[in-house]
């Protein structure tokens, strides 16, 4: 993990946020290569899930939104961490992690716990707050900063919601939140978008966007942050057919992930959650964990919310938020499968899983060994000798009318090739006088490392074969 937060910072991946003043601890800017990274995700994203799928749409809605939205969806009074203070420290954790530590450590030894603190599962986030208070302190939890202290306060509830006020007139103010998902500009835009879309149920709509969480434990470099982007799918279908699609979207979000950004099997997979960890409301729900540097954790949430949402904001708005069918001639409120995942976790899996080190004459070489569709640069042009800049710089511009290209002509050659390959450009176009004279230049692979002679104007076509 230290090694990809390294590179990430010293090839213009991902920096620490408003470095000149002392940071603001576990903020993030995207640097030139970590833009265009995050962006070619959020494409190929938008590509499989709208463009490929004629029922589905794209949507941008508002971050700040009537805070009755948010009164509706449960946000306002539910959506909180259990929180817990180290008397000693005053260092803030969130019980339930902790206390899934704590299980994990015990190994088969951890079912005891059930019988000792009569509890029905082993997912603490699902235990009552004092439940997580007696066993934080029967189990002698330790802080895991110092390893030693165990003076726990009471766990309690701690909203995750951001609050900001909009002014009305001069001395009022009223409170909005900074949206804590996308998800529910969904919902509330659902009249609108039947109304205007003509599209049939099944159909769904999809978003991109901000959205913001008081973390009590942020970390991980951008795992969890408090400032992230989410990118969520509400599928709309009928009553009955939500289990079928639900199934249907955990292959195609698993398909996405293996196929179109070619990440490793062996390091994802479903975890399905049991009836004990369903959300009330939920008729099924499923994680896709990916095995980052610091174990098993959830990449995207794959649910089935049956009708919980729209019922919720029918209810505090009086709207209606009914479907006709026409071809049944039945009127009901859609039930919903939410696929969400969040862009910067992506991101981080897809960086965590093509940071290759191989072994090469005594000497490690590491690079990015991106999907060339993720790549943030798709080819790179180097000259060997200064007389030739000028050429190179036409073959950079015939590229750059079809890819996103960078021109490099300061260093040996060697340190040039290790430099892209950190970047993880599949790509470099090197051209040297004699081979340029035949209309020639040579094409290297950055994986293998093999190279092709090539001829200039077939160099585009070349290319974009290969980008397939
Ligand atoms: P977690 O258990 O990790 O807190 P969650 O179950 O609260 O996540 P959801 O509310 O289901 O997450 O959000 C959907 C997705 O958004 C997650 O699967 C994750 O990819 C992403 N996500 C959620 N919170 C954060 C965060 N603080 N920073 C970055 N990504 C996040």
């Amino acid at each position: 993990m230290k090694d990809l937060v390294n590179l990430s910072q010293a090839r213009w991946f991902v920096y620490a946020w408003s470095e000149i003043y002392g940071w603001l601890a576990n903020s993030w800017d995207y640097g030139p290569y970590g833009s265009l990274l995050k962006e070619n995700i959020k494409n190929l994203w938008i590509k499989e899930f709208v463009q490929k799928k004629d029922e589905m749409m794209l949507l941008d809605s508002s971050i700040l939104l009537n805070p009755k939205v948010w009164v509706a969806s449960g946000h306002v009074w539910g959506f909180s961490d259990p929180l817990i203070d180290d008397k000693n420290t005053k260092e803030r954790f969130r019980a339930d992690k902790l206390l899934e530590a704590l299980i994990e450590s015990l190994w088969e030894k951890a079912s005891d716990l059930q019988t000792k603190y009569s509890v029905n599962n082993l997912i603490p986030e699902s235990w009552p707050l004092e439940k997580q208070t007696e066993v934080m302190r029967g189990e002698k939890v330790v802080n895991p900063n110092n390893w030693e202290v165990w003076d726990w306060t009471d766990a309690k509830k701690f909203n995750l919601m951001f609050k900001t006020s909009i002014w009305i007139t001069d001395d009022s103010s009223s409170t909005v939140y900074m949206r804590p998902e996308t998800a529910q500009g969904i919902f509330v835009d659902f009249p609108n978008v039947l109304r205007t879309s003509r599209k049939k149920i099944p159909f769904g709509v999809a978003q991109v966007g901000k959205a913001f969480r008081n973390e009590i434990t942020p970390g991980n470099f951008i795992f969890r942050t408090r400032e992230f982007e989410q990118m969520e799918i509400e599928y709309f279908c009928e009553p009955g057919t939500d289990l079928e699609l639900h199934a249907r979207w955990k292959t195609d979000c698993m398909n996405f992930l293996q196929s179109t950004l070619s990440l490793n099997s062996e390091n994802l997979r479903f975890r399905d959650h049991d009836a004990d960890e369903l959300s009330f409301y939920s008729n099924a729900t499923c994680d896709i964990e990916y095995k980052f540097p610091f174990g098993w954790w959830e990449l995207w949430g794959i649910a089935d919310r049956t009708d919980y949402d729209l019922k919720a904001h029918m209810a505090e708005s009086k709207a209606d938020m009914s479907y006709f069918d026409p071809v049944n001639n039945r009127k009901y409120i859609p039930y919903v499968i939410e696929p969400s995942v969040g862009l910067n976790r992506l991101f981080l899996t897809v960086l965590a899983d093509s940071y290759t080190v191989e072994w090469a004459w005594e000497e490690a070489r590491t690079y990015l060994k991106l999907d060339p569709k993720v790549a943030p640069i798709k080819v790179w042009v180097l000259p060997v000798v200064k007389k030739i800049w000028d050429l190179a710089k036409k073959v950079y511009s015939q590229l750059a009318e079809d890819f996103v290209c960078e021109y490099d002509e300061v260093g040996t050659i060697g340190k040039r090739y290790a430099r892209m390959d950190e970047i993880g450009t599949p790509f470099c176009v090197t051209i040297d006088s004699a081979n340029y004279e035949a209309w020639k230049v040579t094409v290297r692979f950055r994986d293998s490392m093999e190279q092709e002679l090539v001829e200039i104007s077939e160099l585009n076509e070349f290319i974009r074969k290969r980008l397939k």
